[in-house]
């Protein structure tokens, strides 16, 4: 028997991420964990709704045995008693995250032996969580180049507060993650800014298109998305960025007493730091490529600015593997992460 990794929920920035990252790479290793002071940095510590489906979800398909899993526990052990790919549904509640749910498993069914199913519902569309179309059209793609073939299909959208989306993830397994080098974005081929609503007015996704558009310089394409009243109320913009070595997608969601053009601007103030700072990587996929590189062993990508988010979540992923993920700095807003 292993004794288990001991990690402190405590450390950095204190938030759920350490709890997913624990999760994932303790099915990755069939290492037991036991974590302390869970999101002690956080206004509200311990598990939430939220941060129980992922447990949950790991407990299934690790058919671990789990203490200390209940809403507002503080610490938490987690037994693996290995990795069993196959076919899941994970009811994440409400409008949990689904994205939340599915990084917590997908280290370990992208190199498990046999292909996995997961019917994931909840929320697909939430703020603070990557979005649905961050997953297919940014982490996944990436994922793929290193091996593994997993698809995403979106079957119903689910906005945060109403949830009752649905994706579903088939994964092809690989042996193990091959390196690659994020070091260059490579010209701009396109940039398409999408902006939806759900049970909301149309003028609310057309005034968030002109402001990005024109906060682009005419150089992007727009376009408005009504979904279906029952799919909402919800309201997100997303700017796809592809170049000709990588895409990133950023999202910016409407919310009550925020106007559109307000929302617009947050996503146009993120697609201007990436794209002014020449990097491949924006600073939400440099946290969600930690756990994939360290994986591989090897491999190199260059991101804005590293957020604490990132620092703390690399600090978890050497906790449990034999890697060294080294940040440099290599220029005025440009940082070179590397795994090996
Ligand atoms: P909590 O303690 O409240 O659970 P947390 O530390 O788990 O917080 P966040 O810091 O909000 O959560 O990050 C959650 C995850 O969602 C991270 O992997 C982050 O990269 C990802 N994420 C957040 N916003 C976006 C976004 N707009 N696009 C893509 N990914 C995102």
């Amino acid at each position: 028997m292993f004794k288990p990794i001991a990690i402190d929920g405590a450390f950095g920035e204190g938030g759920g991420q350490i709890l997913r990252t624990s999760l994932a790479l303790s099915l990755v290793t069939g290492r037991p964990l036991r974590i302390q002071r869970i999101r002690a940095g956080r206004p509200r510590p311990g598990l939430r709704k939220q941060h129980l489906a992922a447990v949950k979800a790991a407990a299934a398909v690790g058919r671990a045995s789990v203490s200390g899993a209940s809403l507002g526990s503080c610490e938490l052990e987690f037994h693996p008693g290995g990795c069993y790919p196959g076919d899941y549904q994970f009811d994440v509640g409400s409008a949990g995250s689904c994205g939340l749910v599915l990084q917590t498993v997908l280290p370990a069914l992208i190199t498990a032996v046999r292909p996995s199913r997961l019917l994931l519902s909840g929320g697909t569309h939430n703020p603070f969580a990557p979005p649905f179309h961050f997953l297919a059209k940014v982490l996944l793609p990436l994922l793929n180049r290193m091996g593994p073939q997993v698809r995403a299909e979106l079957l119903q959208w689910g906005f945060y507060p109403a949830g009752g989306g649905r994706m579903a993830v088939d994964i092809t397994p690989a042996p193990r993650l091959e390196p690659v080098d994020l070091t260059a974005r490579g010209n701009l081929i396109r940039g398409h800014v999408r902006a939806f609503v759900a049970g909301l007015p149309r003028h609310i996704a057309e005034r968030e298109c002109r402001t990005v558009g024109s906060a682009a310089g005419g150089r992007f394409e727009t376009e408005v998305v009504e979904l279906p009243a029952a799919a909402g109320p919800g309201n997100v913009v997303m700017a796809e960025v592809e170049s000709a070595n990588v895409s990133e997608l950023f999202s910016a969601f409407g919310r009550r007493g925020v106007a559109a053009e307000a929302v617009a601007r947050e996503l146009a103030d993120q697609v201007h730091a990436y794209l002014e700072a020449d990097a491949p990587v924006g600073p939400y996929l440099a946290d969600q490529l930690l756990i994939p590189f360290g994986l591989a062993g090897k491999g190199v990508y260059r991101t804005l600015p590293p957020t604490r988010h990132t620092d703390t979540n690399a600090a978890v992923v050497q906790q449990f593997l034999e890697v060294t993920l080294s940040l440099r700095q290599v220029a005025e807003k440009i940082w070179e992460i590397e795994a090996g």
